[in-house]
């Protein structure tokens, strides 16, 4: 079925002029011709629909504007054709105008009823007709244009709503990325704080015992410095201390065993501290800042069980060791300013509780700033004094006790400065020993008395076979090229090997008891004799007399000048000989004044003797003249 296109007297606008487009249904087809006309002259497309069923298909297939439809059709009824349109999404939205010879108000109610939007009455007028469709179309054209409008506005809406939606996401996506981010920061910042409080912490302790360093030790000081100023009623303690002979156990036992030992010492002394500073300055020394003392006794009392605590022996590994400390104390006084000036101080009487023997405390006392600036004016003319050779010197006989017959000489260095005078020797040498100056000294001195005793020799000034005694410091023996320089200085000097005696202390043996062995082997080797110095005052242990090569002990003065006034002494030096003579060594007695003490020393079996009565301390001439006598009998 197709729709016709009713036959027009007027030509039809095409549809771009068209003013709309009407399908007209009508079962009369001269209705039908009258209104196509009437229409299409106004400028109208037009259709028409003969029935019901080609009213409904043609609406379909053309979308007309606007239907002009009859009610009165055979088959399907006006009313009928109306409900399908309506009733199909399609259609529903074309407007329906119905035209009908039916005049009845039920009719029309009828007829809008079923959706129609206007009712023309037949017989109609063409003006009407005309005014009503353009009146639907135009309303039509209206509500179309609101239809659209307000689709637009909705999709507008919508579009809002969803880009409201979109910047909400964003929002909260961008806020969990603020959040994540300062949470990122937050750590990153607590990350920092640690590391550098970690920093802080390790710039300020001594990493091996975990204790405060010299840096927070010298902070916290200059910090109570500042209290005590502020309230001069209140006073504290320093205390400097230092292991003693730390430095063989180090050398000895390797800085593994040493770290271990440290740490082990550090945990002692913070027992005997417990909640006062202690601090680790470095090497073997330790501070304590004793706050809140109100006299010295508060310092020395705690010097006191730190050396009392040190009596128990300390186990690393499967040794047991034993240390002893020298401890310094100062006073706070409103004359110090700087930590330094007060660390100085106790620092030097840890020096002076060394030089008294070590294992002890002293206090400080201002004599001992005085003695330290003339100790430190006294180093600098004793190295004017190696480089002007102000020094000469001295020989001492040693005879054998039972004859008195000279059998070597022992020599002591003299210091004559032009601007000190006589500088005894008791005086410089611990000094060039602390400086180092002792090296090249020490060298002078060995290379002079074999020379000299060389020339005696070999110059026809004596025919009796004599020996040179030769003191040797802790620092020469230490020195890895000692036995080069020894082989130098005899081949220099060409004295024999057998004529030299080297006198070391117990200490320097000690200090050293990883290579002593070595050296004196080698001394052995070489036919030189050695000599331990003022034997007995040093280390209580004898076991390394069983080690060591030694073929000489010299009873120290202390013993013997005492020898009549205790019996103690008279038993050590007995024991002394004994040990020696079991031990095939001989003694040489130092420092007899009187007859009575070589009476007593020749009783107990000593051999061999120095001291005043016999002679003094002479210069190369003296002693030449006294060869050159023949008078080799002394005493
Ligand atoms: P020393 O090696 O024990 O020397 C013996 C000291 O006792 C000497 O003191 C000597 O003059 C002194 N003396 C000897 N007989 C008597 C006596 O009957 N009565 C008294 N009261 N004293 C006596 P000096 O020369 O003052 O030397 C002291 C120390 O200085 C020496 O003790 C030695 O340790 C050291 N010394 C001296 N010269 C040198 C040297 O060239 N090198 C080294 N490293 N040390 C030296
Ligand atoms: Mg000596
Ligand atoms: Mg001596």
């Amino acid at each position: 079925m197709t729709l016709n296109t009713p036959s027009q007297t007027v030509d039809p606008p095409s549809s771009e002029e068209s003013k709309g487009l009407i399908l007209i249904v009508d079962d009369t087809p001269h209705n039908l011709q009258i209104l196509s006309t009437a229409l299409t002259k106004q400028g109208y497309q037009v259709r028409g629909a003969a029935n019901g069923s080609m009213a409904l298909i043609g609406a379909k297939n053309i979308m007309p504007d606007l239907i002009l439809l009859d009610i009165k059709m055979p088959e399907m009824d006006g009313y009928t054709v109306c409900e399908r349109l309506k009733a199909d999404a399609a259609t529903q939205e074309i407007p329906v105008v119905f035209i009908s010879a039916l005049d009845d108000a039920l009719d029309k109610v009828k007829a809008f009823t079923v959706g129609g939007v206007d009712y023309i009455t037949k017989p109609f007028q063409l003006a009407e007709i005309l005014a009503r469709v353009e009146n639907q179309l135009t309303i039509g054209r209206l509500q179309k244009e609101q239809r659209q409008q307000n689709e637009q506005l909705q999709a507008e809406v919508r579009d809002r709503i969803a880009a409201e939606a979109q910047i909400q996401a964003l929002n909260a996506d961008l806020e969990q990325r603020v959040i994540q981010r300062t949470e990122r920061l937050k750590q990153e910042i607590a990350e920092r704080e640690k590391a550098q409080e970690q920093l802080k912490y390790m710039a300020m302790h001594d990493p091996l015992t975990d204790l405060p360093n010299r840096t927070l030790f010298l902070n916290c000081l200059e910090a109570t410095l500042q209290e005590i100023q502020q309230h001069p009623d209140r006073s504290f303690a320093l205390l400097f201390l230092d292991c003693d002979r730390f430095k063989a156990i180090n050398d000895s036992l390797g800085h593994l065993v040493g770290d271990q030992f440290l740490v082990a010492i550090a945990k002692r002394f913070q027992r005997c501290v417990g909640d006062q500073l202690l601090a680790r300055l470095g090497g073997d020394e330790f501070t304590i800042l004793l706050k809140d003392v109100s006299n010295e006794h508060q310092a020395t009392d705690l010097a006191n069980a730190i050396q009392q605590s040190l009596l128990e022996p300390f186990h690393i590994g499967d040794n047991e060791f034993f240390i002893s400390a020298s401890i310094g104390i100062v006073m706070s006084h409103p004359d110090y300013q700087q930590p330094t000036e007060m660390l100085r101080d106790a620092d030097t009487a840890m020096y002076r509780a060394k030089a008294l023997g070590k294992a002890r405390h002293i206090v400080f006392n201002a004599s001992m700033h005085a003695d330290v600036q003339s100790s430190l004016q006294l180093e600098t003319d004793l190295r004017r004094a190696i480089e002007r050779q102000e020094f000469i010197l001295n020989y001492q006989p040693i005879v054998a006790l039972e004859t008195g017959i000279i059998t070597g000489f022992e020599a002591l260095v003299r210091w004559i400065s032009p601007e000190l005078g006589f500088v005894s020797p008791g005086k410089f040498i611990p000094l060039a020993e602390d400086t180092g100056l002792i090296i090249p000294l020490g060298e002078w001195v060995l290379r002079e008395a074999c020379r000299q005793l060389n020339e005696w020799q070999t110059h026809n000034v004596t025919d009796i076979p004599l020996t040179m005694s030769v003191n040797l410091s802790v620092k020469q023996f230490s020195q890895p090229n000692l036995i080069e320089v020894i082989d130098q200085v005899l081949a220099q000097t060409q004295l024999p090997a057998h004529c030299l005696k080297l006198e070391i202390t117990e200490s320097a043996i000690m200090e050293n008891s990883d290579s002593a062995a070595k050296i004196l082997d080698q001394l052995r080797a070489r036919q030189i004799h050695l000599s331990i110095d003022d034997f007995g005052t040093g280390y209580s242990s004898l076991s390394y007399l069983h080690r060591f090569p030694v073929n000489t002990l010299k009873v120290d003065r202390s013993f013997v000048c005492r020898l009549d006034a205790a019996d103690d002494n008279v038993a050590i030096v007995q024991a002394i000989v004994t040990l020696a003579q079991t031990m095939g060594m001989d003694v040489v007695a130092e420092g007899i004044e009187t007859t009575e003490q070589q009476l007593q020393l020749k009783a107990l079996g000593c051999e061999y003797g120095q001291g005043y009565l016999f002679c003094k301390p002479v210069d190369a001439e003296t002693v030449r003249e006294m060869l050159a006598s023949k008078n080799y009998t002394l005493g």
